[in-house]
């Protein structure tokens, strides 16, 4: 009798284990959507791209170079991953239009913005820094992220809700040296998330943003292939290692799933552990 009792136990708990596997790979799973990712063709744009696409996503690439967004087109083919790309400078208004368009007409719908473009043009005291710099940073980095909300917003209503992602950066919290203009436009991006997420929960849109800190990519080459910066940077670390792009995408994927449907105005720094926060 005990003995029947025990495995009765057993057997309901194997049950409810189950049925709480099957929940977790349907809340994880992106199947059906359409995301849009910009600057994507390489480095977290891509990596954020793959996480998306694994997890069912139709993803759609861009940059500013027609080889590179091939190149992205090819390589997220070969994974199985839907996939559609265009060339796109985020800058240029009239890119932006062209990629939310053609989103529209090869997918019919958008679920999911990653915006995720940014530049740095200048290195050095930010006293030196000339206001062609600072339009170009915050063109690039802050007004497109903006610009590509507010011209998707509308199509995620249309579903009945969506997901933004803004990737900003440690520096956004913790200015680095000789990158004050970038670290200042990063740190806007903080502030756009938290400006946005009230007004765009009324729509079902959760707004988040993701903080990288050293990352192997070509944009931060000039840091990680620097051995003295790295030994240096190390010591901050609780994690004593760069980062890989993969390790961003699998947190971008995450906010825009329904795992983390009750997170949004949400920033998540990822940096091995530096202490950038409170
Ligand atoms: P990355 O590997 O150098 O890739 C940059 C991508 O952006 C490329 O696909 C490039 O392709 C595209 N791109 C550049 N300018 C663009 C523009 N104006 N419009 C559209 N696409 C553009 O860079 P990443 O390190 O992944 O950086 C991605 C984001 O992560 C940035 O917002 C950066 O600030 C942030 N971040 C990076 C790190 C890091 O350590 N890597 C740390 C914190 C934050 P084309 O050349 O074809 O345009």
């Amino acid at each position: 009798m005990h003995c029947r009792v025990m495995l009765r136990s057993v057997f309901r708990c194997l049950r409810t284990n189950l049925v709480a596997g099957q929940r977790n790979m349907s809340q994880s799973s992106l199947s059906g959507k359409v995301a849009i990712v910009t600057a994507s063709t390489d480095g977290i744009g891509l990596a954020a791209a793959q996480a998306l696409g694994k997890r069912g996503a139709h993803v759609v690439v861009s940059s500013r170079r027609q080889a590179n967004v091939d190149k992205a087109v090819a390589l997220l083919q070969s994974q199985s991953i839907q996939v559609t790309g265009t060339t796109c400078n985020v800058g240029k208004g009239e890119d932006r239009e062209k990629l939310v368009q053609m989103t529209l007409d090869r997918c019919g719908a958008i679920d999911i913005l990653v915006s995720n473009a940014a530049v740095n043009p200048f290195f050095g005291n930010i006293m030196d820094s000339t206001e062609e710099v600072w339009d170009k940073i915050l063109d690039v980095n802050v007004k497109s992220a903006f610009l590509m909300t507010k011209l998707v917003v509308p199509h995620m209503e249309k579903r009945g809700g969506g997901n933004v992602i803004f990737v900003s950066s440690v520096a956004g919290y913790q200015p680095m040296q000789a990158l004050g203009p970038y670290s200042v436009s990063k740190t806007a991006l903080l502030g756009l998330t938290r400006v946005l997420a009230p007004e765009l929960a009324q729509s079902n849109i959760r707004v988040n943003c993701v903080a990288p800190g050293i990352i192997k990519t070509s944009f931060s080459s000039a840091l990680w292939q620097n051995e003295g910066i790295v030994d240096e940077f190390k010591k901050q670390l609780c994690i004593k290692r760069v980062g890989e792009p993969e390790e961003i995408g699998s947190v971008i994927a995450f906010l825009c799933s329904e795992e983390a449907s009750y997170i949004t105005g949400e920033t998540i720094t990822v940096t091995g552990g530096i202490n950038c926060r409170l």
